[in-house]
């Protein structure tokens, strides 16, 4: 979501004459886009402002927005004084009266408070966005933010705020614009993106809508909440060929007793259940999660049914976090806190488990050819990067510069031919013929 709202900030500043600059020292102004939901991703936040401090441009402004804006604004004043303005992620669209405000009061003598826009506004900053001139491949829109559902550990409902859905002919109106502007595809966007509401039918409804937009070919939604599923949901990954067959889908922790003390409000087995559901309708749908580990009082035997869990289903990649004290959340109030040594052990053996279970599904498609849609540019020369319907991510060497342009941004059939670690590699399905090979291996792909 931070991507999305980053584009849509470059966006609102292009219309001030703004453009983006490869390296922070050439700006004249310098937007942090923060996150809050760990507390490492805070502590890199001052040490990055104490770093732009010593290398920005003499008289170039610094903006901190975001959600550690919305939660700490006075703090980051207090502690970086440097930082000119600070913004919440719903205020957004008001940054060209923000960049005025600072400039004009740049260099005055008692300039020692950074300016703070943090309130709710009543207005939806969606409204007040510019339209979209360009857009990758792959691109993201953000459908719906905040969260009513207040998980103990988590703070996003204090820093988005509570649920809110953008109506459904905005959010396909700027998919029309995405795809004419060059996305092939886009992936929804919501702190709950199935709890969307901007029509009768939810996110089902807005899906088989935008199955229509011509030029559209794949259809992605992240992150959804087990609870938030619908029949009509479930029915559309068996319906639509163009929604994926990849779900990012928490459960945050294997343990009936840690999901009930972290107010999920669904037990392991309504998890599982979906999981068969989605299964049924889209017999080869892969999925992955978030885990949590080390919350307040999870045990060994806590900790076991999460990788029991791991274990039976099979996820084709995930993230894993330590638990992270939030302030105001009440699980960081709780006094049976997990020690940190402790935290790391299970991270460790968390991690190798998800390791190997992704390992196990990528090894699967060796010698198969799927499309892969070639939305980047890979870390090697004449190398582009890409994702699979599965959401691997799936490399390949080009011939050359100009076949590296020509493929950017297209859906190639790849056959895969290398497994590495958090990857695939493949070859142009047609490069296997120039190559001689045999009919049967042909026949493969
Ligand atoms: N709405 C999504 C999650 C959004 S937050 C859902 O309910 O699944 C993204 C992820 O950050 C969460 O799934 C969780 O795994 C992780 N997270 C949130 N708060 C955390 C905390 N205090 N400590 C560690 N991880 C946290
Ligand atoms: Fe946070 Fe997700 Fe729980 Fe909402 S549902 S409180 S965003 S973890």
């Amino acid at each position: 979501m931070n991507v999305y709202d980053s584009a849509r900030i470059a966006d609102v500043l292009a219309v001030e004459g703004y453009k983006t600059t490869k390296q922070a020292k050439d700006a004249d102004l310098v937007v942090l886009n923060t996150c809050h939901i760990r507390e490492k991703a805070v502590d890199k936040i001052y040490s990055e402002l104490g770093r732009l401090k010593s290398i920005k441009k003499p008289g170039a402004l610094i903006a901190v927005g975001g959600c550690v804006a919305q939660a700490e604004g006075v703090e980051i004043s207090r502690r970086a004084p440097s930082v000119d303005f600070v913004f919440g992620p719903q205020n957004y669209h008001k940054l060209p009266s923000l960049v005025t405000r600072a400039i004009a009061q740049t260099g005055k003598k008692n300039k020692h408070q950074s300016i703070i826009e943090t309130d709710f506004p009543g207005e939806s900053k969606f409204d007040f966005l510019p339209n979209i001139t360009k857009s990758s491949s792959s691109a993201f829109l953000t459908i719906q933010e905040g969260c009513d559902k207040f998980c103990t550990f988590c703070v996003v409902p204090y820093t988005r705020g509570a649920e809110f859905s953008r109506l459904l002919e905005d959010v396909l109106k700027e998919a029309s614009i995405l795809v004419k502007t060059g996305a092939k595809e886009i992936t929804l966007l919501g702190q709950n993106v199935n709890a969307y509401h901007g029509c009768k039918g939810g996110l089902a409804q807005l899906i088989q809508a935008l199955v229509k937009i011509d030029g559209l070919e794949r259809i992605r939604y992240t992150t959804s909440h087990p609870n938030d599923f619908d029949s009509e949901l479930i029915k559309a990954h068996s319906d639509i060929p163009k929604l994926m067959p990849f779900l990012h889908l928490p459960v945050q922790s294997g343990s009936e007793r840690i999901l009930k003390s972290m107010n999920r409000r669904h037990t392991i087995r309504d998890y599982l259940k979906l999981i068969e559901n989605l299964r049924n309708a889209r017999p080869d749908i892969s999925f992955s999660s978030d885990f949590i580990v080390g919350y307040p009082g999870e045990t060994d035997d806590d900790f076991g049914a999460t990788m029991s869990l791991i274990e039976q289903v099979g996820y084709s990649q995930a993230y894993s976090f330590k638990f992270s004290k939030r302030p105001g959340t009440p699980a960081g109030e709780m006094a049976n806190q997990v020690p940190e040594k402790i935290k790391e052990e299970r991270l460790s053996r968390l991690q190798t488990l998800l390791d190997e279970k992704q390992a196990d599904f990528n090894k699967r498609f060796i010698g198969k050819t799927i499309p892969v849609l070639l939305d980047r540019y890979g870390k090697n020369l004449n190398q582009l990067t890409g994702r699979s319907p599965y959401m691997q991510a799936v490399h390949l060497n080009c011939s050359s510069m100009k076949q590296t342009t020509e493929f950017l941004g297209k859906i190639k059939p790849l056959s895969i031919s290398g497994v590495h670690r958090h990857s695939l590699t493949g070859q142009l399905k047609t490069s296997l013929f120039k190559e001689g090979k045999s009919l049967k291996e042909r026949q493969q792909v």
